[in-house]
């Protein structure tokens, strides 16, 4: 099979982990027969800098022209710094979103038994945790208008917006998840409070009933999904949840695998799908050879699976992280103690696939 991959590196440790990304993607055309063509492009900071756009039109026409996109992390202190800045890298993110239709975010999440004692929460409340988050990621609170400062500058507000076909969309998604997993959708608003959660409410009960009434479904209010996260996360399969409320969720559930390095995520909709880990571009140890490839390198087995259909492939990078993980071989973020870095892990993975 011969694919096109966009290869959007971006800021800090992006770079750093992408590139192990890439390689493992590399190993696994060389074992299966494969062929990838990546073509680099600018997003974020180095966009900025270079351009003034944080996702120039070039880059925009590189992901269009791809069959997948491999995407490192964004963010620059200089901008988290400065909330007058009049362009941002994050923006860059969002705007790739939208305008590639990526409406849906999928984030997996496992405890990996040998990591356990390494998770900041007690071993007997993670082992065998194993969900998925599905984050609505084009409208919601980040997109919807009107935006803004008041005139005097003391003031601001932001817009909440979602349709019915907006929920609709994901929904189904979610819901096909499940029947492929423990067969269980909860979904986290706020309809207590939120009118846009009593729209979510209404329409997932109803596409429930209609088309998925084999599929548990449930509901949690976000407050009492935060905690739940930690108390018991064996309780979730799929969660369904907008934008904002599945940004803090993901993470929050990050805590669970024991590294925000160790998670990866899928961007999926109308058009190319997009794969990245869910840290961001870790300013503090940025080209130390430090960063965690794991999220990154299980961002690219993701992309083999969903957007080229190579499961066999995909298996073979995730058993070579799991092997890597379960014999010890992990990086410092793991284990304080370790002397394993960024790129000595990628190779370790390259072999393992190789093998
Ligand atoms: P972050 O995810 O970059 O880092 C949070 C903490 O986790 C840091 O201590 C970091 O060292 C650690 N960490 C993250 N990834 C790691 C890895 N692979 N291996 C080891 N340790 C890792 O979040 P932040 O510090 O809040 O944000 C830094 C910048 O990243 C900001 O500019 C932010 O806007 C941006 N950001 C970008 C994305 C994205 O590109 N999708 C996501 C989140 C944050």
């Amino acid at each position: 099979m011969e694919k096109n991959i966009g290869y959007l590196p971006g800021d800090g440790i992006g770079p750093e982990v992408a590139a192990e990304a890439k390689k493992a993607l590399e190993a696994v055309a060389e074992k299966f027969g494969h062929k990838f063509n990546f073509t680099e492009a600018l997003v974020g900071a180095v966009a900025i800098d270079e351009t003034g756009d944080p996702y120039p039109a070039e880059t925009h026409k590189v992901c269009q022209e791809s069959d997948a996109i491999l995407f490192g992390a964004i963010g620059h202190p200089k901008y988290d710094n400065d909330p007058s800045a009049a362009v941002r890298p994050e923006e860059g993110l969002l705007r790739m979103r939208k305008s590639l239709g990526l409406f849906c975010n999928i984030r997996p999440v496992k405890a990996y038994s040998v990591l356990e004692d390494f998770s900041p929460l007690k071993k007997e409340r993670i082992s065998g945790a194993d969900l998925v988050v599905f984050r609505e990621l084009t409208s919601g609170l980040y997109f919807g208008s009107p935006r803004g400062r008041t005139e005097d500058g003391k003031a601001a507000f932001e817009t909440c917006n979602y349709t019915a076909e907006e929920i609709t969309r994901i929904a189904k998604m979610a819901f096909e998840a499940a029947r492929n997993r423990r067969n269980k959708v909860t979904l986290v608003d706020k309809a207590n409070v939120l009118v846009t959660s009593r729209l979510w409410r209404e329409v997932v009960t109803k596409l429930h009933a209609d088309e998925y009434s084999d599929v548990e479904l449930d509901y949690l209010f976000v407050d009492n999904a935060a905690m739940q996260m930690i108390l018991n996360p064996k309780q979730f399969d799929v969660i369904l949840t907008e934008n904002l409320f599945g940004d803090i969720i993901s993470d929050e559930s990050s805590v669970i695998a024991g590294s925000l390095g160790l998670l990866p995520s899928a961007s999926v909709g109308s058009s190319v799908g997009l794969y990245e880990p869910i840290h961001g571009s870790a300013p503090d140890i940025a080209g130390q050879n430090l960063a965690n490839p794991s999220a990154a390198i299980l961002s690219a087995a993701m992309l083999l699976e969903s957007s080229f259909g190579l499961v066999e492939e995909a298996k073979a990078i995730i058993s070579a992280v799991d092997e890597a993980l379960n014999t010890g071989f992990v990086t410092k973020d793991i284990n304080k103690e370790s002397t394993v870095g960024t790129k000595e892990f990628g190779d370790r993975i390259v072999e393992l696939i190789k093998k």
